[in-house]
């Protein structure tokens, strides 16, 4: 038998693990879907008292983890350096050909005073003495803007690719919730100063927790993944917006969609995931139904509000009894 405190402790080194999925850093050795999942199978073993393996885990992630964010601090600070270096070296390089072409410039000034003794010869040798110093100089400068533009393009792209990922949900390609908390912001200050009509579906799986606890976790995800396909079917315009809000959650905003339309697409999505079967395992698969609350933004409201009173919606669907929809 196993007591209970032993169980409390195992269901929260199970939580924990399945936390450090969550929010792991991608590292040079893994990418962050495959961490995650290393991790959920650590936490479901962990939840039937297997430890085994668990703290060397933890321990090269967390090492790999700290090696892939120094690295890349290392990389910024190498840049910062080149970019100094690069800027005080063009200061010096240019500091010294100024003065090449400033005693250039007064040779001549002085020659162009005394105007009997102006040799055509000197002159000209002095135009070309400046023409070539002016020369070097561009040409130096381009070499060191070149090698600069191949560092900063690098990071560039290593920038753009982390803003991605950090707007995205790994494991549906679905916005998360922050992408959606500032595209619901957007969406109402575009309502204040224009008026424009805009409405919110927020999606909840039905029984979700039985699927996992029946199919395993990674039966789970699979539907995960299927639902937030339907919806990227059923919302297809442009403007429409998904988000995997959290768990077995998920939103879309429909902007100048109005409620009637709205509780039309809301039908669709709802009896395409029913028809939708996800396989578990040879010929055999699970079906599943989702509640959904649909509501239209209204003059003046927050975007808590709108989304609090979306919430109050789903619950009504939940409470009336599941696979259906609250408008
Ligand atoms: P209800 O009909 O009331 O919505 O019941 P439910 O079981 O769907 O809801 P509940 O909130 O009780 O359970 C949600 C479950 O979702 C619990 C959690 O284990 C599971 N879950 C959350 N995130 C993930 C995930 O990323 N993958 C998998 N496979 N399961 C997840
Ligand atoms: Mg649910
Ligand atoms: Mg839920």
């Amino acid at each position: 038998m196993v007591g209970e405190r032993a169980l409390c402790e195992r269901q929260l080194l199970a939580r924990i693990l399945s936390i450090l999925g969550e929010y792991a850093f991608e590292t040079h050795r893994r990418r962050r879907e495959t961490t995650r999942h290393a991790f959920q199978q650590l936490s479901e073993r962990a939840h039937l008292g297997n430890y085994e393996g668990v703290a060397a885990f933890v321990l090269e992630q967390r090492r790999d983890e700290q090696a892939f964010v120094e690295g890349h601090l290392n990389d910024l600070r190498d840049l910062a350096w080149s970019l100094i270096s690069a800027l005080s070296q063009m200061t010096q390089e240019g500091a010294e050909s100024d003065a090449t072409i400033q005693q250039q410039v007064q040779q001549l000034s002085a020659q162009t005073q005394r105007a009997e003794s102006l040799d055509v010869h000197a002159l000209r040798q002095a135009l070309q003495t400046i023409r070539d110093a002016l020369e070097q100089r561009e040409q130096r400068h381009q070499r060191t803007l070149q090698q600069l533009q191949g560092q900063i393009q690098h990071l560039m792209r290593e920038l753009a690719q982390a803003r991605r990922e950090s707007a995205t949900d790994p494991l549906t390609g679905l916005y998360n919730r922050r992408a959606f908390e500032d595209h619901l912001q957007h969406t109402v200050g575009l309502n204040r100063l224009f008026g424009y009509p805009a409405t919110m579906l927020l999606i909840d799986i039905d029984y979700f927790k039985q699927v996992n606890d029946t199919y395993g976790h990674a039966v789970g995800d699979a539907v995960l993944k299927a639902v937030a396909e339907s919806i990227v079917r059923v919302c297809k315009r442009r403007s429409d917006f998904a988000a995997r809000y959290g768990g077995e959650e998920f939103v879309a905003v429909l902007r100048e969609t109005r409620l009637r339309d709205a509780r039309k697409l809301a039908q669709q999505l709802a009896e395409q995931i029913r028809r939708q079967s996800v396989p578990v395992a040879e010929g055999e698969s699970v079906q599943i139904t989702v509640s959904i609350g649909v509501s239209e933004l209204l003059p003046n409201e927050t975007a808590e509000q709108w989304f609090r009173r979306t919430d109050m919606l789903l619950y009504q669907a939940k409470q009336a009894g599941r696979n259906r929809i609250a408008a």
